[in-house]
């Protein structure tokens, strides 16, 4: 028997047929595939990490497991393990973080990430951004969150100069808490916040930096 699997999805669905409908990025990140598995059953799909939160572990639910015989010889298994890379910078590990500090174009000059990074680390947390400060060289790919780049769930994310495009907020929206800080007080980015502050990231960020420190200090 063969099944469909589809792998890495960023949104599942049901449709009044029963069909699971499964979402995820297609061509680089470049268009968002909705595909359904029709013709094989049971309909199986991953989901990538921070899409959904993991619920508590329950050992006391009952759980059917079902011995399924598998024969396999090495040359069904078209798969090796060549060697295994493990980043090291604390900067990769977005996926993971608790906290988030993300810059977008609106930090107006990549020597400003600086500040970004400083706030970051003062809470304990990482630095990200959007697709456009990637595709202006400030940061590396591997930092970008959204549709086309990581997406991440942290207990906090604050979004510095970023306007909260669909592409960037498919990527963050599932955060416990967002703050947003943007000049416009009509960014789509303060849809989703749970605290918007309209006012220059520029200005705003050496004094939370203080702040930060402050609360720290008398601690
Ligand atoms: C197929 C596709 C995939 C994509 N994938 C992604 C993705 O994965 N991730 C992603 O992020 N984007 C992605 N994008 C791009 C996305 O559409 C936006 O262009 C991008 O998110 C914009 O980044 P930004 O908000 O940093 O910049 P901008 O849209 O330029 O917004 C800058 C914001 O900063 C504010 N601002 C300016 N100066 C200040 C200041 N001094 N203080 C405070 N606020 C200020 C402005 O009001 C504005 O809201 C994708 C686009 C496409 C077409």
């Amino acid at each position: 028997m063969c099944l469909g699997l589809t792998a890495d999805c960023t949104g599942l669905g049901i449709d009044e047929q029963g069909q699971l409908i499964q979402t995820r990025p297609a061509f680089g990140g470049n268009i968002m595939a909705t595909i359904i598995s029709p013709y094989t059953r049971p309909q199986t799909a991953t989901v990538r990490p921070n899409v959904f939160m993991a619920t508590e572990a329950d050992p006391s639910r009952p759980v059917n497991i079902e011995e399924v015989p598998v024969t396999l010889t090495k040359a069904n298994i078209r798969t090796r393990l060549i060697e295994e890379i493990r980043l090291e910078s604390e900067d990769e590990r977005i996926e993971e973080a608790k906290i988030i500090v993300s810059a977008g174009r609106g930090c107006q000059d990549p020597i400003n990430l600086d500040m970004v990074r400083e706030l970051a680390r003062k809470l304990g947390g990482v630095l990200a951004g959007s697709r456009a400060i990637v595709e202006l060289g400030w940061i590396p790919y591997s930092l970008q969150v959204g549709q086309s780049g990581t997406t991440v769930g942290p207990d906090l994310y604050i979004a510095l100069g970023i306007s909260g495009a669909v592409q960037h907020v498919v990527g963050m929206s599932s955060s416990k808490k967002i703050i947003a800080i943007n000049k416009d007080p009509d960014a789509p980015i303060f849809k989703i916040a749970d605290l918007g502050i309209v006012g220059d990231a520029l200005v705003i960020l050496p004094k939370l930096i203080d702040e930060v420190e402050r609360i720290k200090l008398r601690r």
